[in-house]
């Protein structure tokens, strides 16, 4: 049998081959310019091959840095005990006094979850950015207390701000939370557009379209390079209007007779109040339930943003005494989380309230994969109550905050840029992007895919993705502190999570070469004490052995360390042979 070492295997997932050294190749990319003259340079730190990424953007020119976006990422499944993952910025050590300013496109975690860590690191520069995401990051900043308050201020739309060489501005773009931005960069060698997260919708709701005709305008005046969201690009046609969404809704609304549970992810902030103003007009006043969810909402409030009442939104108190035709609850719990207000509810553990028959619960928001199971289990046990179930595939009740591939064609014919850079997304959705603009007719020599911490240079208006690379792994943050968490850690906690803790203890007279009493086992999450008896025995007997044989041969001149690390190999191999698990072993022993 061929075995795998630990770190490698993740269950219920597909091996592929890694093919990071031959990035080169794939990404067709070249040999730096061969000048002493200055060249702009665009360093993606995170954002590229990956979704839901650590996004981070570097561009350079001469002594004057700007940085795009600092987001966060949560850990894979073989990373346990990681909180989040945010970009490494070693990039940018020694080159603090250089970074003009951090622009942020808008405030959704994979966007502003780095900044309270990596700002402190990169010698707190300037922040730029709208309303909403500023007051989200100084909320959050506010919650390190050891960390100095950001340097922050407000880009308002359509205002240049100089920087250096740069003069940047802030364009209105739509998404799925307001103050979306697509942020415009006159560079020495050109404009470059980066548009953050966007989708195109001519009929949003709660706020404007984007204004195509000033993006014609750009495009005419000459975009040098457009890095654009490639999220979405190997989804076919076009993203569905956020009207289409608002009518159907406010027919599920219209005809609701109990109560109705709407579940949305808490950074949904258009879809959270647009389920705000519907309750209004269907004279319903809201609960919100979710940590997170609440304090967005409060943010709202704050900077003057909610377009609703504040009478709307009531206390727990207050909704249990409504009739169930005036309520609407919105919660967290779309992705089946455990721990969520939906969950309890579902499983008739929620203090204040339980599905009534004739309630509608609607999940208005796409379930990301490997959460399927748990969602069906509480569309399970919301069916059992008799619950109106609606979901965003039987009805369009959610819509993406990304566009689709006929937008993102849309996008190039009316920018016309000379260069494309696919950004954010895994490297399946980065080369439908590359499709995509050569179907629109780009020549593939102009479209630049790139991975993370790749140089990408241009000199005399002539763009190329280099072989040069910089750091950019990940940088793991846990409850206790950051850094490049070593592998070590991380295995230790993955046997741990995985397959469990034995802990042996031997009482020894080392003096008389012998164990005074049998081994005692102590196990974790590795089997079943009770019914695992002829396994535990054998271990005992193992263990007894073994240290018999060794103190026979060797006496008592070892140490201590020495028995300890050969239990632990002997056990290891042994345990691996005959149960396939890799417990993490402790042999404590006692010398007496
Ligand atoms: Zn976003």
């Amino acid at each position: 049998m061929k075995t795998y070492n630990n770190s490698k295997i993740k269950r219920g997932t597909t091996f592929v081959k890694d093919l990071s050294h031959k990035a080169d190749q794939y990404l067709n990319a070249q040999e730096p310019f061969d000048t002493k003259d200055t060249i702009l340079k665009i360093i993606p730190l995170g954002g590229s091959e990956e979704i839901g990424g650590r996004n981070m953007t570097v561009i350079e020119y001469g002594k004057d840095i700007i940085v795009i976006d600092i987001g966060m990422k949560f850990p894979e499944e073989d990373q346990p005990g990681i909180d989040y993952i945010i970009p490494n910025p070693s990039y940018l050590k020694g080159k603090e006094d250089r970074i003009r300013a951090v622009l942020i496109t808008h405030g959704h975690m994979d966007h502003i979850g780095g900044v309270s860590q990596v700002m402190s690191m990169i010698g707190n520069p300037p922040i730029y950015a709208p309303a909403l995401p500023l007051a989200m990051m100084q909320r959050r900043q506010g919650e390190f207390t050891t960390l100095p308050a950001l340097n922050g201020h407000i880009a308002k739309l359509n205002e240049k701000i100089r920087l250096g060489v740069f003069t940047v501005t802030f364009l209105h773009i739509n998404h799925s939370i307001p103050d979306s931005t697509m942020i415009k960069i006159e560079t020495p060698e050109g404009v470059i557009l980066h548009t953050g997260d966007f989708k195109i919708d001519a009929t949003p709701v709660g706020e404007a379209p984007a204004d195509l005709e000033m993006y014609k305008k750009i495009g005419d005046e000459g975009v040098l390079l457009l890095m654009s969201d490639s999220t979405s690009a190997s989804k076919p046609g076009r993203l569905v209007s956020e009207m289409t969404i608002q009518n159907n809704i406010d027919h599920i609304f219209e005809n609701a007779t109990g109560k109705i549970i709407v579940t949305t992810f808490s950074s949904a902030l258009n879809r959270i109040q647009q389920m705000i103003n519907l309750s209004e007009k269907y004279n319903r006043k809201v609960l919100i339930e979710g940590f997170s969810m609440k304090t967005n909402i409060q943010i709202l409030h704050e900077i003057g943003y909610a377009r609703f009442s504040p009478q709307t939104i009531i206390s727990a108190q207050e909704a249990r005494n409504l009739p169930p035709e005036n309520l609407t609850i919105i919660c967290t719990g779309a992705q089946g989380d455990e721990r969520s207000a939906l969950t309890r509810i579902a499983n008739k553990e929620h203090r204040n309230f339980q599905i009534e028959p004739g309630d509608t619960v609607i999940f208005s928001s796409s379930v990301i994969p490997g959460n399927e199971e748990s969602v069906q289990k509480i569309k399970d046990a919301l069916a059992k109550q008799r619950a109106n179930i609606i979901h965003y595939q039987m009805m369009e009740v959610h819509v993406s905050g990304h566009a689709h591939k006929e937008d993102l064609k849309q996008v190039l014919e009316i920018i016309r840029p000379k260069y494309l850079q696919p950004i954010y997304g895994d490297f399946y959705s980065l080369k439908s992007h590359s499709d995509l603009a050569q179907e629109v007719g780009m020549p593939r020599e102009n479209i630049l895919l790139t991975d993370n911490g790749r140089v990408i240079q241009v000199y005399k208006g002539e763009a190329r993705v280099t072989t040069q690379k910089v750091n950019a792994s990940n940088m793991m943050v846990d409850g206790l502190g950051i850094g490049d968490l070593k592998e070590m850690v991380i295995r230790d906690r993955q046997s741990l999570a995985q397959d469990g803790i034995l802990t042996i203890v031997v009482l020894l007279d080392l003096k008389q070469s012998k164990i005074i009493r049998d081994p005692e086992i102590v196990s974790k999450g590795f089997v079943h004490i009770q019914t695992s008896t002829k396994l535990l025995d054998s271990i005992k007997e193992r263990v007894k052995e073994h240290i018999e044989k060794k103190l026979e041969k060797e006496g008592q001149y070892q140490s201590i360390e020495d028995i300890q690390q050969s239990i632990r190999e002997d056990l290891g191999l042994f345990l691996f042979k005959t149960t396939h698990r890799r417990p993490m072993i402790i042999p404590v022993i006692i010398e007496i």
